[in-house]
């Protein structure tokens, strides 16, 4: 559902007429005489709805995706907030969630602060219910409705090297193939989540807040659990989130701190075991004696970049800044990022050089408004005091 297609064209056009004009201001006209794309780096929801916006604006894009290397853990993150509904028709994904994949998801039900459980129910949203998602496949139609708009989209291994010179970026990459292939760039969107591995080229090092680790398993359910509701368990040392997903499947992550883990896989899987097995509304969702399908430990840190834009980049999602999962957020604000981003970058060519410095702002304010819901949030859960996993949390902000 491409919006402001006004907006789009002009954009377009001023870009163009920029490159016929001004070829050292902004950026430069290839040998082909087309104009340079944006280089989207990254395969997430971020870059996923960069691609798309600035799809919708006419601006030539190139997607460069790397396909997770093996070990890598894929996608996690899987209830969306109603919240994301704007977004999402904006970028015309709303159908996305039509399928028999991802299930609608009323509501949350949370144990934090005491043994009751606290309801807080979507049919109260103005947006509507959430969903609960099946995270890979989402990932994958989000990349194959940009193929169909008509992304241009490169599979690579790595960047090899990255200068700027004349206001563009000369970039040579290697091929998923072991090909080297030099391309020319506009302008460049840091969309590679957690790692921010673009920025950190451009110099801005992501300042982390806190050590937070998600063990991450997926289990058969309990047969006659037919609660849907993402389903939140504080314990001494951390806390769980769970929910269901279509086939009956039950996903169960614990989030403690990395310093509480001992070293190795299997430490680590005997944590999440012990950890289940004292759980109480978190086990009895799952079927009896159910063993873990799959495994994994990813990093749930809270983290900014120092610099989220720069001359010719800014970054968008995870890369920009990574919220608690608590928030229950990120996939939204990655959606969200996506969008301002196409505006911001759009804007930037349209000669408004203060656009790329308000795209970081408006971030750096949603920062600063994160980190203290999230020590309220934290505050308010005051059942083990000696405990260091939360005692961290009462005092606000600590930069590891
Ligand atoms: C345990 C846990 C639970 C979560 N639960 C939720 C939840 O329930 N709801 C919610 O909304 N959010 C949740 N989140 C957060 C959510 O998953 C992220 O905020 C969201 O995925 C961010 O999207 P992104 O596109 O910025 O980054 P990602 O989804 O991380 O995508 C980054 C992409 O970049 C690629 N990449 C990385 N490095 C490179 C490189 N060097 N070169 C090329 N490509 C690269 C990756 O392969 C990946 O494709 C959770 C997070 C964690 C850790």
């Amino acid at each position: 559902m491409p919006s402001r297609p006004d907006a789009g064209n002009r954009s377009r056009q001023v870009f163009a007429s920029l490159l016929a004009h001004m070829p050292t201001s902004l950026s430069h006209t290839s040998k082909l005489g087309q104009p340079d794309p944006v280089a989207i780096l990254g395969a997430g929801p971020a870059g996923a709805a960069a691609v798309l916006a600035l799809l919708q604006k006419n601006l030539p894009v190139i997607w460069l995706i790397r396909p997770r290397p093996a070990g890598e853990a894929a996608a996690v993150g899987e209830h969306l907030a109603p919240e994301a509904r704007p977004s999402l028709a904006r970028l015309g994904l709303e159908h996305l969630l039509e399928s028999s994949d991802h299930v609608p998801c009323p509501g949350i039900v949370s144990h934090w602060g005491s043994q009751d459980a606290h309801e807080h129910d979507y049919l109260f949203s103005p947006f509507g219910s959430g969903w609960n998602l099946d995270r890979c496949r989402f990932d994958r139609e989000l990349s194959e409705v940009a193929r169909e708009q008509g992304a241009k989209i490169l599979k690579i291994r790595s960047l090899e090297s990255i200068h700027r010179s004349s206001g563009h970026w000369n970039v040579d990459v290697r091929t998923f193939e072991g090909r080297r292939y030099p391309i020319s760039v506009a302008f460049w969107v840091d969309a590679t989540g957690r790692s921010a591995a673009l920025a950190r080229q451009m110099g801005s090092q992501p300042h982390r807040h806190d050590r937070l680790i998600g063990l991450f398993a997926s289990l058969p359910a309990r047969h006659s659990e037919s609660d849907v509701r993402l389903l939140i368990e504080p314990m001494s040392d951390g806390w769980w989130y769970s929910l269901r997903l279509p086939g009956g499947r039950l996903i169960a992550v614990y989030l403690t701190d990395s310093d509480c883990l001992r070293s190795g896989i299997q430490a680590t899987r005997s944590l999440w075991r012990e950890r289940f097995s004292a759980s109480g509304a978190t086990q009895a969702r799952a079927a009896r004696n159910a063993e873990p399908q799959t495994f994994r430990a990813a990093p749930a840190f809270t983290q900014a970049l120092p610099e989220m834009c720069g001359e010719g980049w800014l970054a968008v999602g995870d890369a920009c800044m990574a919220f608690d999962p608590l928030s229950a957020s990120g996939i939204t604000k990655a959606l969200g990022d996506g969008i301002a981003a196409a505006d911001a970058i759009s804007g930037y060519f349209d000669g408004h050089r203060d656009s790329l410095e308000s795209y970081a702002r408006s971030r750096r304010a949603a920062f600063v408004r994160y980190l203290k819901h999230r020590q309220d949030h934290y505050r308010q859960e005051t059942r083990w005091p000696r405990s260091e996993f939360w005692r961290r949390r009462y005092g606000g902000s600590t930069r590891t």
